[in-house]
């Protein structure tokens, strides 16, 4: 594993990040929701920067994938998804790749007529875009490569790491001995 973003590289950009979320909101009520699960830590960590009044909701979205790294179907589970409707809505999600999962979560909440709604991630992987949109937030570029940790998982492990890694592809091809 190759240490791309370390902790506090991440710690300085979730504090840029906060600086702009208070830039535009300014003292005005915000509802944060994080995309599951790879978003917890970046949620975490960016709301108690934070001070205006704030509510923070979670959605699931999970693709199904063949392998580690191929995007698939998208599946979204709004049970946990607190009232959007006549809110300012800030979605966050760890990272954004091809940006198929966030461009379809954009989609669902507009349908929610929430007053505002804008996105932020903690990464955005360079030359993999298939879609329009973009997030109103980027904390870090990256190359494209198959990253772990701060919350993104290979096969449910590394979420806890503080840093940002990258698997190499022997790694990824071994898979975990658990
Ligand atoms: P997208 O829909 O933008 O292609 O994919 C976004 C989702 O794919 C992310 O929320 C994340 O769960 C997963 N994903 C994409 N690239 C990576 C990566 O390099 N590492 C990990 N752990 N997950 C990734
Ligand atoms: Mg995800």
């Amino acid at each position: 594993m190759k240490i791309l973003l370390p902790e506090h590289e991440i710690k300085a950009g979730v504090a840029r990040l906060a600086s702009e979320v208070k830039a535009h909101y300014g003292r005005r009520p915000l509802t944060i929701i994080g995309v599951l699960t790879g978003s917890i830590v970046l949620v975490a960590d960016l709301i108690r920067l934070l001070e205006m009044p704030l509510r923070v909701g979670v959605v699931q979205a999970r693709s199904y994938r063949g392998t580690a790294t191929l995007p698939g179907d998208l599946a979204v589970n709004a049970d946990l998804l607190p009232p959007i409707a006549d809110r300012e809505v800030l979605l966050i999600d760890d990272i954004f790749d091809t940006g198929q999962t966030l461009q379809a979560l954009l989609a669902q909440f507009r349908l929610l007529s929430p007053r505002s709604l804008r996105s932020a991630v903690l990464l955005r992987k360079l030359g993999r875009q298939r879609v329009d949109e973009n997030p109103d937030h980027v904390v870090f570029e990256i190359p494209n490569e198959f990253v772990v940790g701060y919350g993104l998982d290979y096969q449910d492990a590394f979420r806890n790491l503080p840093h940002v890694a990258s698997l190499e592809a022997h790694e990824l091809a071994e898979g975990l001995v658990s």
